[in-house]
């Protein structure tokens, strides 16, 4: 029942293959440090490929490449099938969310000479981890006239960065027989942006120095937090991991490794497929799919109704039968084995970075309490698919039994009554500001998911 690790399955040409797509993922990945600009780097890339803007087309034929584009946080991207869009459409969905801290609404203040932005954290982190590096601010302040003004501070080599400072080591006493979920609390995430006070201002003279920068730089005025929505996440690139290149470290693998990999398999189909494709980004997976933007949203089932309106051949039933005849692919992070902790894996149940693709038949924790559990039949058949067109794949658990769990954007889809599993990349690190994956999985996933859309 082992699994082959997939660089022994390579030949020198298939490496270089695998070095070249994992290079292009780091490209994609480092202008994507937030789900808007994931989704602009993915709509961009659908447009050089010929995919139109569903708004902009009246009517649909097989063939056909639109994407849909859901207040610049999510995005769909279909190719219309030989068969009617009633028998069902292949799906891949991924999120274009990651864990982060967001800057608050009412944000700035000064103490000690310092100003600081205040934060409150996005999705599951240790928050620990969080301290002591450099940071990014990348986002979007909405002002009353309607302008936006996109932010990206931190990722230029001459750009300044920020971060959050960690107490010395010499004073620690009290810090270090602390519980690891308290050693840095929620509330103390606090960004530190200036030390350098104006000397005219009346008071908070070091505020008053970063708003004047705010303000000359950016042109907006400390009340415009109000409608901004800043992220602030590690700054800089990712990187090659490993003396032999093989693995990748950066920011955002989850679950951006997976949108990569389910748009590298979009573009890549030629031709007409035969059944409908749809590749699904959606945003908010960390924090429970909810929102305008989240996959419990109805944006997904509005797209569908439109597409089929424009292929002549919309209604209600039409619809629901869709929805329930689909396939699909929900693609996300696997936790990957890791033998510096491995008491909290279970083996024979474990992904490796390495060995592919993995599908987990169910997620969730407790007894499987909130995931979506696979039906034996579909998978049966996704295997006979993978051997099919030679996908290195595994199958995993996230860990041991009881040892914590979590949730996917699966059970979502499957309440259409759709034949969902859960199929991503294994990460060490998951959640960290820097998490590792390996190029060969990523490059396995590609394959995975364009052998899926095509022969699903
Ligand atoms: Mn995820
Ligand atoms: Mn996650």
């Amino acid at each position: 029942m082992e699994r082959k690790n997939a660089w022994t399955t390579y030949s020198e040409d298939e490496t270089a293959k695998v070095m070249e797509l994992g290079s292009d993922y780091r490209d994609y990945l480092d202008r994507s440090k937030t789900e808007r600009e994931c989704a602009k780097e993915t709509v961009a890339r659908a447009e050089k490929a010929g995919y139109k803007d569903l708004d902009s087309v009246s009517s649909l034929k097989p063939g056909d490449r639109i994407y849909v584009n859901t207040m610049g946080k999510a995005v769909q991207l279909y190719i219309i099938g030989e068969k009617p869009i009633e028998k069902g459409l292949n799906i891949v969905g991924a999120h274009i969310d990651s864990p982060r801290m967001d800057i608050k609404q009412n944000p700035m203040y000064e103490d000690s000479d310092l100003c600081y932005l205040d934060t409150h954290y996005y999705g599951g982190i240790k928050k620990y981890q969080w301290v002591a590096l450099p940071l990014a601010l990348h986002g979007v302040v909405a002002k009353k006239d309607g302008s936006v003004v996109d932010i990206a501070i931190g990722e230029d080599d001459g750009d300044p960065v920020v971060g959050i400072s960690d107490l010395l080591i010499h004073l620690s006493a009290t810090q270090l027989d602390k519980k690891g979920s308290v050693v840095i609390e929620g509330e103390d995430l606090d960004v530190i942006v200036g030390g350098m006070p104006l000397k005219d201002a009346e008071k908070d003279k070091v505020k008053s120095r970063v708003l004047q920068i705010l303000k000359d730089k950016y042109g907006f005025e400390e009340e415009d937090f109000l409608s901004a929505e800043i992220e602030v996440v590690p700054a800089g690139r990712s990187r090659d991991f490993g003396l032999d290149r093989s693995m990748v470290i950066g920011y955002g693998h989850d679950d951006r490794v997976c949108a990569y990999a389910e748009l590298d398999a979009m573009l890549g189909i030629e031709g007409i497929p035969e059944y409908t494709c749809c590749c699904i980004l959606a945003d908010k997976e960390e924090i429970g799919s909810v929102g305008a933007t989240g996959m419990q949203a109805k944006y997904f089932e509005n797209a569908v109704a439109e597409i089929m309106d424009k292929c002549g051949d919309y209604s209600e039933l039409k619809l629901r039968k869709a929805l329930a005849s689909s396939k699909m692919l929900s693609c996300d992070v696997s936790a990957g084995f890791d033998p510096s902790y491995a008491y909290a894996f279970e083996k024979k149940n474990a992904a490796f970075l390495g060995r592919g693709v993995c599908f987990n038949k169910f997620t969730g924790s407790r007894g499987k309490g909130g995931s979506n559990d696979a039906n034996a039949e579909y998978i049966g058949k996704l295997r006979a698919i993978m051997d099919e067109n030679s996908v290195s794949f595994q199958t995993a658990e996230i860990g041991k039994v009881d040892q914590g769990g979590g949730g996917t954007i699966a059970f979502i889809c499957a309440l259409y009554g759709m034949n969902v599993i859960d199929s991503g990349v294994p990460v060490l690190s998951m959640h960290a500001p820097w998490e590792i994956i390996s190029k060969a999985d990523l490059y396995e996933a590609v394959k995975a998911y364009k052998a899926f859309l095509i022969n699903a």
